[in-house]
């Protein structure tokens, strides 16, 4: 996954995985865990998901010139649309291996991100949407029929909103920077049809951090979470609401992100028997997404415990839900 690069500078950049590949292979690393090789994702597998035309529109571009031919963010190069195919695949191999109770709980160091990718459009560095490649996958081939995607990239998760705005199958939930791009990601996007109430946005303001997320977590996400009772907890895990990554205003530090996923441990083990796959998304400050990535992993390696009850000041509650307002479907309690 190194190979998707182009000799320019970019900030979603091999450097991104390959400074993560050099702290965990390093030979003072102790950590624990097992190591999955991944594969390339079948026609039928990314077929549906995306749009055969949409495929064969990239691998057309992958051969021009131009890297950017496509669009001004997602670059093209030769080896860009078989690396996509692995990093999706890679989620496919960790997703068999918790179904099967190998692992409890997975990483997918993996890139280009997908989270943006549409059925037939790609944007924002990404290509294949990987999570929505894996949630589908775990439909069709495992017979799922509640999964819950988190998704707490800076950047609203247009591509799965999209894939998904019409099914009850899959619950997504997205926190994200409000007004950034893809410039979606409103409240009032619940979902349609048999999806209605599926679709939950959390458009968050500039500066939010630890705190606030905290908050959002226990308040809206882990409480629909046990409403819904998903089967598993698929996680879009960017790291660009890092307070170092100028890709967003939002404040998160790297405490923050473990403390995130202290919850959603907490909530898989409660819910659905600990099964919890993180899958790499954006993150473009190289040492905090490193920094935040490795200790997210750490957190993943360690049993779950009781969290926290959090405190926040009354001027963070109070704008919290002013944002809140609106936000749900009477599908949820809250
Ligand atoms: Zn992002």
């Amino acid at each position: 996954m190194l190979d998707h690069g182009i000799d320019r500078r970019t900030r979603e950049c091999p450097e991104r995985l390959a400074r993560i590949d050099l702290a965990i292979s390093s030979p003072g690393q102790t950590r624990d865990f097992v190591k999955y090789a991944p594969r390339r994702v079948t026609d039928e597998e990314l077929f549906a998901v995306h749009s055969r035309f949409y495929i064969e529109q990239v691998a057309g571009c992958c051969v021009r010139d131009d890297p950017y031919c496509y669009d001004s963010d997602t670059y093209l190069m030769e080896d860009s649309l078989p690396v996509a195919r692995l990093a999706a695949g890679g989620c496919l191999v960790l997703a068999d291996a918790i179904m099967l109770d190998e692992i409890g709980r997975g990483f997918a160091l993996i890139r280009p991100p997908g989270h943006h990718a549409e059925a037939g459009r790609g944007l924002g560095f990404c290509i294949i949407n990987n999570v929505a490649v894996t949630a589908q996958y775990l439909v069709d081939r495992y017979d799922l029929e509640r999964i819950l995607i988190l998704d707490f990239d800076a950047h609203h998760g247009n591509g799965t909103q999209q894939l998904f705005y019409e099914s009850s199958k899959i619950l997504f939930i997205s926190i994200h920077q409000r007004s950034i791009f893809p410039f979606s990601g409103d409240v009032t996007e619940l979902g349609q049809g048999a999806g209605a109430g599926f679709n939950v946005n959390i458009p968050v303001f500039s500066q939010y951090g630890d705190a606030e997320y905290e908050y959002l977590m226990g308040k809206l996400v882990l409480n629909i979470a046990e409403q819904f009772r998903p089967q598993i907890f698929l996680v879009s895990a960017g790291f660009d609401a890092h307070a170092h990554d100028s890709m967003s205003g939002l404040a998160l530090s790297t405490a923050g992100f473990v403390e995130i996923c202290e919850l959603l441990k907490h909530s898989a083990d409660q819910l659905c028997g600990g099964r919890l796959l993180y899958v790499l998304e954006g993150g473009y400050n190289l040492p905090s997404l490193t920094e935040a990535v490795l200790a997210s992993m750490d957190s993943l390696m360690e049993p779950s415990c009781e969290p926290p009850k959090c405190g926040l000041s009354r001027r963070a509650h109070t704008l919290i839900e002013s944002t809140l307002s609106g936000v749900l479907s009477d599908k949820w309690t809250i």
